[in-house]
């Protein structure tokens, strides 16, 4: 059909053309058949007539053939045939003329059968030919990692690559003759419409970048070429070449964040980097840097542009660094640099690249802003220097404090001494007024086993003058004597020990026993006053630590204390209890009640100050004596109001170490 048509068409575009060449080769026919008559006579009459069909039939086809051999045929009858003209031939001739007639019509044929196979056979080649660049086109569009398509103006689809097929899962037989907005979501066909139609007003190709859905719903990238076109019939197409960037975007995206990271990261650590490229001569600096060296963004660069900002006083060093790290040399350095006008600190690192050669080929290099640390490191300098000076100051000053101590110290020492030394004197004046208490009842107590010596020796005497006398009488008598010089002996060994001036001694004191000595040195005294004394005392009580004099002095003081404060009551009702108790394994107590008129409760506090009385005679120094001895032997004085009448007074002591925990009967 196609051939037919072709043919056809030809016919038509060389349809006058062959019937002219059938005209033109008659003609030739005749003219040399004109010339041959002289050689060849009238016989062969149509010799020049059959190549001049031939020719016309071979190249122009039936239609010329059939026309040369027409024309031929009525030129060969009015000029060769005789008799000449039109009308009456001889019968060779119309036998000649007939037999030239069929040939030419019989080549006419041939010759059109034969333009007709040929015609068949081109246009099948060029049908396969057509075919198969077809075929090669499907080809090279189905492999070709982009996709394309063809829509005509109202956008249709009328060609879809494979492509579309694997990328969006559609069957392309569905997609022909739809347009963009049947097929995709409004917002993306909307797109597609709007740039096809730029493109188609345009006239010319575009580049525009369109999104879309994959299959699995995965936004996509295109870089997609549109053009338009038209075809022979004059309509107007849009087509698309589109290639998928999606990766190529994310990989921009991740390279624009990693620099944007880089430059964060160069803001933040004030960090900037340069490069030199010295085949290209070119040095490009990183914004941080521009804003480090304070220059405006994109202002060419040089060495000299660098050089110009390095503070005055280092450049010529900084300079000769960097000369020498052409060189080959390590280039790590700290500068100052003058950035609009502000001096700042920086550190600069390079790291240059050589070829074999030792030519330098360029290089990298960072520049940090160290302005701030150094500012600090200044701060703690400064700081360090006068703390370091403080420190001298103050232990000047502390050596001074220590010096003053020390004198100080030693001048308490001696104060001390010398109050400890008073203190004993004091207590020892106390002990002198208490014997003066106690002198009456000591002289009867030492009058008694005196008049019983004396009395004992009388009688002695008087059994030796006697004729009677009896050994064993005599003996008694002497034992009597001897045990009275014994009891007075004890009373003054006692007085001796109590009015001794010793230094204070510690030493294991059984607290009972020290009791019992004392309300034996009272004795006589209570009995003149009409005092009577009761003793609860803790059989298992363990040894205090002290010095024992001492102790007899607090106990004979609170004593008498407790008598004088009974002094108001008649006879019989004036009782002392003197008791001990272990408070707790290391603790010793003695209390002394008595059942007097109490201690006014605001003056609890006062009563152990020196000097504190509400005694006619009293001097107000008993108590305060007291306290001072037990707190040198590390124990507690304090008194308190009976709930009856009375007060009592509490002494505590630290059990002597070697008594810890051992009692004592
Ligand atoms: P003096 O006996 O010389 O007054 P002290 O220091 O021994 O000095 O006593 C001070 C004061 O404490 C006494 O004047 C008395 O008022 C009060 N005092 C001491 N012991 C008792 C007591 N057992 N009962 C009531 N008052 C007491």
């Amino acid at each position: 059909m196609r051939t037919a048509k072709s043919l056809r068409s030809c016919l038509s575009v060389y349809g006058f053309a062959r019937y002219a060449l059938a005209v033109v080769a008659v003609v030739i026919g005749i003219l040399l058949r004109v010339l041959l008559v002289e050689q060849v006579g009238e016989l062969p009459t149509f010799i020049t007539f059959y190549p001049a069909v031939m020719i016309a039939a071979v190249i122009g086809g039936l239609g010329p053939g059939l026309l040369a051999t027409a024309l031929a045929a009525l030129a060969a009858d009015y000029w060769f045939i005789s008799p000449p003209g039109f009308g009456e031939v001889s019968a060779a001739g119309a036998v000649a003329l007939g037999l030239f007639s069929a040939m030419g019509v019989l080549m006419s044929l041939v010759a059109a059968l034969y333009a007709s196979a040929r015609f068949k056979v081109a246009a099948y080649a060029k049908e396969v030919q057509l075919h198969e660049s077809e075929e090669r086109f499907r080809l090279f569009m189905d492999n070709s990692p982009t996709i394309a398509w063809v829509k005509d103006e109202m956008g249709c689809y009328i060609y879809l690559s494979r492509a579309f097929e694997k990328r969006f899962g559609a069957r392309l037989a569905d997609w022909y003759g739809k347009t963009d907005a049947e097929l995709w979501l409004p917002e993306i066909a909307a797109e597609f419409r709007a740039n096809d139609l730029a493109v188609l007003a345009a006239g010319q190709p575009m580049q525009v970048t369109e999104e879309t859905l994959t299959s699995d719903g995965e936004r996509c990238s295109w870089l997609t070429t549109k053009f338009p076109f038209c075809d022979a019939a004059g309509h107007r197409f849009v087509a698309g070449i589109g290639l998928d960037i999606t990766e190529h975007k994310a990989a921009q995206e991740a390279l624009r964040q990693s620099r944007e990271d880089l430059d964060r990261a160069q803001e933040v650590g004030q960090i900037g980097w340069w490069r030199m490229d010295t085949q290209r001569n070119v040095l490009t600096w990183s914004n941080e840097s521009y804003r480090i060296f304070g220059i405006p963004l994109g202002t060419p660069l040089t060495y000299e542009t660098f050089l110009e900002t390095v503070h005055p006083e280092e450049r010529a060093c900084v300079d000769a660094r960097w000369i020498a790290s052409l060189r080959g040399e390590p280039y790590d350095i700290e500068h100052r640099i003058i950035a609009r006008g502000q001096v700042k600190w920086v550190r600069e690192k390079a790291y240059l690249e050589f070829d074999t050669e030792g030519k330098l080929l360029g290089g990298f290099g960072i520049t940090q802003d160290i302005t701030e640390r150094k500012h600090a490191e200044e701060a703690l300098r400064q700081a360090k220097m006068q703390l370091e000076q403080r420190v001298a100051e103050r232990t000047q000053e502390l050596q001074q404090a220590l010096e003053q101590l020390k004198n100080e110290f030693v001048v308490r020492e001696k104060i001390e001494r010398e109050s400890e030394r008073l203190r004993h004197e004091l207590a020892h004046v106390s002990r002198m007024a208490t014997m003066g208490e106690l002198t009456s009842a000591l002289a009867h107590e030492l009058k008694q086993p005196l008049a019983a010596i004396l009395y004992n020796a009388q009688a002695a005497q008087r059994l030796l003058a006697s004729d009677s006398m009896q050994v064993e009488e005599m003996q008694e008598i002497l034992q009597d004597i001897v045990d009275d010089d014994v009891r007075a002996r004890d009373v003054i060994d006692r007085l001796r020990t109590f009015t001794r001036k010793d230094e204070l001694t510690k030493v294991p004191v059984n607290l009972n026993d020290l009791i019992g000595e004392s309300v034996k040195l009272l004795y006589q005294e209570f009995l003149i006053r009409g005092v009577s004394i009761e003793t609860h005392l803790c059989p298992e009580l363990p040894a205090a630590s002290g010095d024992r004099v001492q102790l007899q002095q607090v106990m004979l003081n609170l004593t008498f204390n407790a008598a004088d404060a009974m002094a108001g009551r008649s006879d019989g009702e004036r009782k002392i209890l003197i008791s001990t108790a272990l408070d707790n394994p290391t603790t010793v107590r003695v209390s002394i009640t008595d059942n007097g008129d109490g201690i006014d409760p605001d003056l609890l506090a006062q009563i152990f100050e020196p000097f504190h009385t509400t005694k006619p005679q009293g001097m107000g120094m008993g108590l305060a004596i007291c306290r001072t001895i037990i707190s040198a032997h590390n124990g507690g004085l304090w008194a308190e109001n009976n709930s009856g009448c009375g007060a009592t007074f509490h002494i505590t002591l630290p059990v002597a170490e070697e008594s810890i925990g051992a009692g004592v009967n």
